[in-house]
């Protein structure tokens, strides 16, 4: 990392670099590459590997240790996800219970929840999926009608969750519901529910990679305390807003780490294929300079977040770069490697520097997840720049 480290964070790169280096028994491409992996051995895999890093107290880095965390900051936080780019380490299985319910657990849960599910998603004992869309409700997620009733101590959850990214994997989802059919905002709330849950059913859906990494989450009658509502009864929407907010944000300096290793790898390969005229490196070094310009825009998220603020809107500007860019990287790819580059993991003649096509394939979803492009470009207009609006 080239960022003005202080003499503290320098130190702590480097004990992370150490345990790496005696911790990470091969690349995760290697793990991927391996013909004896399965989709549920890798599961497994990096789960194990998330319990290996939260006991030497690398997870929930910026959060306080009451709740499990490391009570650290920001700036070791970049540079940890940095140096596991960096590192090519597996990825934790609990990206979205730490991700996106951790930070609404914080601004929004009780102190019970809080210590209730704090220590066991760090610890990847709990894995959780996000229950937001629905058939029909994707990017207009406020018109979703799974309904939550209350019923004394219980809400009566009924509906159908689609998209549901380790749905097949988890333990537990966090499901937006609608307790109130009237009020298209304030009738939404945000509610815990365990996936054994009688009257809960999750089906897998398989993806164009070949992979069932999401699923369908079904809910007939299934009753869930009413302690596992978080915060107040319609406030749900508002949660949401934290939520996406952390999503869709604060990524740019550990993807641009994980597309400057690719980048170089990409070089060499081009080199290997005796590609080097100056089209190809016209076109390498575009890249080159878009991912220093998804870096610049990561420290200056990262500096917004040393000063103590949490990401609002302006994570839309974020999200839109990394994922647009992500598709213009791996197109090019495609297209310098030639076949090269198209041959899946699974084949014995595929590339051993990164699975391309996957990659490839995988770039298409990331302007659509967490909001399409299209929908990051409204939110810009509307509430970054503050734009009239259409009044047709
Ligand atoms: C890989 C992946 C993982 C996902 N994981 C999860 C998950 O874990 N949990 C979860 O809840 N959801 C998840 N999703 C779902 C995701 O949030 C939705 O796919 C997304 O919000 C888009 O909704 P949709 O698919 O219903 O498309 P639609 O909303 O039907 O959109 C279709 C097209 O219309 C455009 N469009 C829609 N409205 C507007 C508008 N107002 N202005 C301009 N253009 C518009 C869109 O940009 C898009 O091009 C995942 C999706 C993907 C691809």
């Amino acid at each position: 990392m080239d960022l003005q480290l202080a003499p503290k964070h320098l130190e702590f790169r480097d004990r992370l670099r150490a345990w790496l280096a005696a911790n990470m028994r091969r690349p995760w491409r290697a793990e991927l590459r391996d013909p004896a992996a399965t989709e549920d051995g890798l599961m497994e895999f990096r789960r194990g590997w998330q319990k290996k890093l939260y006991e030497a107290g690398y997870l929930g880095m910026d959060w306080p240790r009451e709740w499990g965390g490391r009570g650290a900051g920001e700036v070791e936080k970049a540079v940890f996800e940095e140096e596991m780019a960096r590192a090519d380490a597996p990825p934790i299985l609990n990206t979205l219970g730490i991700g996106l319910l951790g930070p609404a657990l914080i601004h929004h849960g009780s102190e019970e929840q809080r210590r209730r599910f704090i220590p066991s998603m760090l610890s990847g004992d709990e894995i959780w999926c996000q229950g937001f869309s629905e058939p029909g409700s994707g990017s207009d997620l406020a018109s979703l009608r799974t309904s939550a009733r209350l019923d004394g101590d219980d809400f009566v959850l009924n509906g159908q969750k689609i998209w549901t990214t380790f749905g097949p994997w988890a333990d537990w989802i966090f499901v937006l519901a609608r307790t109130d059919s009237k009020d298209r905002y304030g009738g939404i709330s945000f509610i815990l529910c365990k996936l054994d849950t009688p009257g809960v059913t999750v089906r897998p859906l398989r993806q164009i990679t070949g992979e069932s990494e999401f699923g369908e989450v079904f809910f007939e009658d299934a009753r869930v305390p009413r302690t596992h509502l978080v915060g107040r009864i319609g406030e749900g929407w508002r949660i949401a807003m934290t939520v996406l907010a952390y999503e869709r944000g604060a990524m740019s300096l550990a993807a641009s780490a994980r597309y400057g290793r690719d980048l170089d790898r990409l070089a060499a390969a081009c080199k290997e294929y005796g590609r080097a005229d100056a089209a190809v490196r016209e076109k390498l070094a575009r890249l080159l300079v878009e991912n220093e310009v998804m870096r610049a825009n990561g420290i200056r998220t990262l500096a917004y977040f040393a000063e103590g603020k949490t990401p609002g809107p302006e994570s839309s500007i974020e999200k839109i770069y990394w994922s647009e860019f992500d598709k213009r990287f791996r197109d090019a790819a495609l297209d310098l490697l030639g076949p090269g580059g198209q041959l899946l993991r699974t084949s014995p003649d595929a590339r051993p520097d990164v699975d391309w096509a996957r990659e490839f394939l995988w770039s298409r979803a990331g302007t659509i997840y967490s909001g399409s492009s299209e929908i990051q470009r409204n939110i810009i207009a509307k509430r970054v720049l503050n734009l009239p609006q259409d009044a047709r």
